[in-house]
């Protein structure tokens, strides 16, 4: 499942690719899953508006959108279409938003309409571009939506202060393992980032977060905003068949000190990488470095 460092990229990337683009139409799949709002709000928000933005919020892709009004056909004949800016239409609702939440196996392909239709396509913008922006998702996880005014449940971890951090994870009775990974806390922290920043932190999964110092959690929010920064840089993890929107791979897998590494040696002190399942999810960790 693609997380914070993961969403970043792809948010950044289709950002620097379809921002101001319009949308100008929309083809939506009979497949009622991958539909959190209904499918003619879906298609009423999306068509006709330019992309003002592309973000990522938690987890979730945000588009910022901006309702225009295309010229009418009939004005249209007496100019160059092409050479035609759309209008804003004041009329028109402000600040929608397409909300593009991944799941497991959730894609955003931006192509061209000649491109092959992959098996598990769920909607199909076309761009006043020519281009095409599609959204595959063959295990269905994935959720598309609108809103207005959309926001994170949890703080977001790159910009929560110390304080906040402290006062937060000191309330929980929970292992600290699962208080990162809850959403309604921190927005977008997964199991791979979780794990190593604790490992980092040299704080155990199973710990209770409310019997953790304030040094320990002044290490581990330092730790959370460094491995993140890190894997931003690093273009995420590429697990499974996690690409970015242009198609590439990240490389913070290659950086990854704990996750996936069960029984090689840890590189600080050689033992080895223990694992157990915290809330239904792996942990991996060093009990030599890990307190
Ligand atoms: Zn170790």
């Amino acid at each position: 499942m693609p997380e914070l460092p993961e969403v970043e990229t792809i948010a950044r990337g289709l950002a620097s690719q379809v921002r101001d683009d319009v949308i100008e139409s929309v083809w939506l799949g009979s497949k009622p899953e991958p539909l959190k709002s209904p499918a003619s709000q879906i298609v009423a928000t999306l068509e006709s508006s330019r992309i003002v933005d592309v973000r990522r919020v938690g987890k979730h892709i945000v588009f910022d959108l901006d309702r225009v009004a295309r010229t009418p056909p009939s004005a249209k004949s007496f100019r160059h279409a092409r050479s035609e800016k759309p209008r804003r239409n004041r009329h028109a609702q402000q600040n929608s938003q397409w909300i593009v939440h991944l799941g497991m196996t959730g894609r955003l392909l931006l192509c061209d309409p000649s491109a092959e239709l992959a098996k598990h396509t769920h909607a199909i913008l076309t761009l006043d571009s020519g281009r095409e922006l599609r959204f595959v998702d063959p295990r269905r996880f994935g959720r598309l939506s609108v809103a207005s005014g959309f926001e994170a449940a949890g703080a977001e971890p790159l910009e929560v202060e110390l304080e906040m951090f402290v006062n937060v994870f000191r309330a929980r009775k929970t292992p600290v393992k699962s208080a990162l990974l809850n959403q309604s806390l921190l927005s977008g922290v997964g199991n791979i980032y979780a794990d190593e920043s604790l490992f980092r932190a040299g704080l155990l999964p199973r710990r209770r977060a409310a019997s953790l110092t304030r040094e320990d959690l002044r290490r581990l929010f330092l730790s959370l905003k460094e491995v993140l920064k890190e894997a931003i840089a690093a273009g995420g993890s590429s697990v499974s068949d996690y690409v970015d929107a242009s198609g590439e791979a990240g490389f913070f897998q290659l950086q990854h000190r704990v996750y996936g590494r069960e029984g090689e040696p840890c590189l600080v002190c050689k033992s080895p990488i223990k694992r157990i399942v915290i809330a239904g999810r792996s942990s991996h960790y060093c009990a030599t470095c890990q307190r």
